[in-house]
């Protein structure tokens, strides 16, 4: 079992913890009709939310 690398920002809310390769893909459409092309954000599999702590490893 590794340990988890991140969790999310909503810890009181979600509580999620797991690795990079854990995260969801999302069609980011603010920037998918910027860049003309299509982007995709990494985000929490559970609540959505974009932003994750790194969890580090003492
Ligand atoms: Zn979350």
């Amino acid at each position: 079992m590794s340990k988890p690398e991140i969790e999310c920002t909503r810890v009181r809310a979600c509580k999620w913890q797991g690795g990079y390769s854990d995260l969801t893909k999302k069609l980011n459409k603010k920037d998918t009709k910027k860049y003309g092309t299509e982007c995709n954000d990494n985000v929490c599999p559970k609540c959505e939310c974009k932003t994750m702590y790194e969890i580090k490893n003492t």
